[in-house]
């Protein structure tokens, strides 16, 4: 069976989409069958994934509304070696539409159920709102990763994610939990960096990941060429980083 997580946090610009899908190409290499699900309108994931995501025959959209299931949506990222449930605006929609719909927090959840076994991991990218697609990702997930940079506003919003996820987790979906805290776009040579890591460390211990993912312009070029940064540069610090995140990752699992 699949483990399933959700790249969460609704701040913008976080490294969420980053995030997913270098992780899914890390865990790829590692020779992990991945299926990254693209639940944000804005697509990123699935254009940083080398797919294009104007004139998508299905999508994220039609398998939350129940037009079209995964296994036809999917598309394969040659360049990461993962699947792709792609997304493009038209998944703004869904939010409406679902709101009328029957189990409408749990209609990803249900539409993943079919291909649970084809995949070990697969890695939700949500949108930077805790929305009912958001809200999707959470219910259909074992556990949440937060991205996060660390910087002076860092923690805050941070308490509304984790509220939100104890409801969800109360409410919805007992099997959620915070698997980890992960530091992102770091600088090492910034003092604020060091101080709100340490920090971090302290309020969360082992929630926090031990990979911390660099700031590194490998990883912010790749999306344009529709290549992962892990395949696009392997030898940079950051395709480096989220392989180790990934290894981190499979330890995790064994775990839970
Ligand atoms: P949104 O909330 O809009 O979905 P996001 O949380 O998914 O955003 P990303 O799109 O992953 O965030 O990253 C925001 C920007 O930062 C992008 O331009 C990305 O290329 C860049 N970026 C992310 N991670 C890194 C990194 N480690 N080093 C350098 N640039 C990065
Ligand atoms: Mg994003």
């Amino acid at each position: 069976m699949a483990k399933i997580f959700c790249v969460a946090n609704q701040k913008g610009g976080v490294g969420k989409t980053t995030t997913t899908v270098n992780l899914a190409a890390g865990l790829a290499k590692l020779k992990q069958r991945v299926l990254l699900v693209d639940l944000d309108p804005q697509g990123n994931a699935t254009m940083g994934a080398g797919i294009n995501k104007a004139g998508l025959a299905a999508s994220t959209y039609e398998v939350m509304l129940g037009t079209a299931d995964v296994a036809t949506a999917r598309q394969r990222s040659e360049s990461g070696r993962f699947d792709v449930l792609p997304s493009n605006r038209e998944l703004a929609g869904a939010e409406v539409e679902m709101v009328e719909l029957d189990n409408r927090e749990r209609r990803l959840k249900d539409a993943l159920a079919v291909v649970d076994k084809e995949y070990d991991f697969v890695l939700i990218d949500c949108p930077p709102a805790l929305s009912l697609l958001t809200l999707n990702g959470l219910c259909a997930a074992n556990g949440v990763i937060i991205p996060m940079q660390c910087e002076y506003y860092a923690l805050e919003g941070l308490s509304d994610l984790v509220n939100t996820i104890k409801k969800v987790h109360a409410n919805l979906n007992p099997d959620l939990k915070i698997i980890g805290l992960l530091r992102v776009m770091f600088d090492p040579r910034m003092t604020l960096s060091q101080q709100v890591s340490a920090q971090l460390e302290q309020h969360f211990g082992d929630k926090v990941f031990k990979t911390i993912i660099p700031r590194n312009v490998r990883l912010a070029e790749a999306p344009s060429y529709g290549i992962p940064g892990v395949t696009f540069d392997p030898s940079s610090k950051g395709a480096q980083a989220y392989i180790a995140f990934g290894a981190e990752m499979i330890k995790r699992i064994k775990k839970m």
